[in-house]
């Protein structure tokens, strides 16, 4: 099924139905929280029913990926069928929105594979297994000279087999995207980065902003590093 979280990043209240909670997971008919996977965090926020607010303190798949739990802050006696309001915590999800964004564009800029990466709200991490040297500065003129350029980012889904037709699509070498659901989700950077991801997007790259490279540090032989930020 696909979530709401999936289908429109910007939404950040709405209404859902209590499915199942034991030990302060809590699993919902359908949610806003993006749960932590592809390297963007869980996110947090807050759920309310019955005069209670209740803080969600991280989003992620049970072991084996059948449920979203909403880890609460505190115990409550929610059970299912109960309709809980859920409004997320915008400030820190728009920002792993804007610093995965701009990690499909360093996978623009930098051809070679990509061997890993992490979204924070703070700091972001992109790496690959470099075959040339790159330049610090350079790539941050060429991130931010993008990002003032503007493109649109768009999301599509296509049958799952396409992968074993064009395996070139996934970037990453070592993680693949979960398979099984029937369809993969495709983010679509106009006329710049094409990948299959579950992740958080903004509409326009436009809207990262000016960016970072504080570092590019050497991870193993050919292994790169590279650090971003976002400056505001
Ligand atoms: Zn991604």
């Amino acid at each position: 099924m696909r979530q709401p979280f999936q289908l429109d990043a910007y939404q950040t209240q709405a209404t859902a139905q209590v499915v199942s909670y034991q030990d302060q997971r809590l699993v919902l008919d359908s949610t806003l929280f993006y749960p932590r996977g592809g390297g963007q965090p869980g996110d947090i926020g807050w759920i309310s029913a019955q005069g209670q607010r209740i803080e969600v303190v991280d989003t992620r798949y049970s072991d084996d990926r059948s449920r979203i739990e909403h880890h609460l802050a505190e115990a409550v006696d929610w059970a299912p069928g109960d309709r809980v309001e859920l409004e997320l915590n915008w400030d820190r999800r728009h920002r792993h929105m804007r610093m995965h964004t701009c990690l499909h564009l360093l996978c623009h800029l930098i051809k070679d594979p990509v061997t890993g990466g992490n979204v924070g709200a703070e700091q972001s991490r992109a790496e690959f297994d470099l075959t040339t040297p790159i330049d610090k500065a350079e790539l941050e003129a060429q991130l931010n000279a993008l990002i003032a350029q503007g493109a649109e980012v768009t999301t599509e889904w296509l049958p799952e087999s396409i992968l074993d037709e064009q395996p070139e699509l996934v970037r990453t070498m070592s993680v693949q995207p979960p398979r099984g659901a029937g369809e993969l989700r495709m983010v679509r950077v106009a006329g710049l980065d094409y990948q299959p991801c579950g992740g958080t997007h903004v509409k326009n790259i436009r809207e990262i902003g000016q960016v970072r490279i504080p570092s590019i540090k050497s991870k193993g032989k050919q292994n790169k590093r590279i650090n971003v930020e976002l400056v505001n």
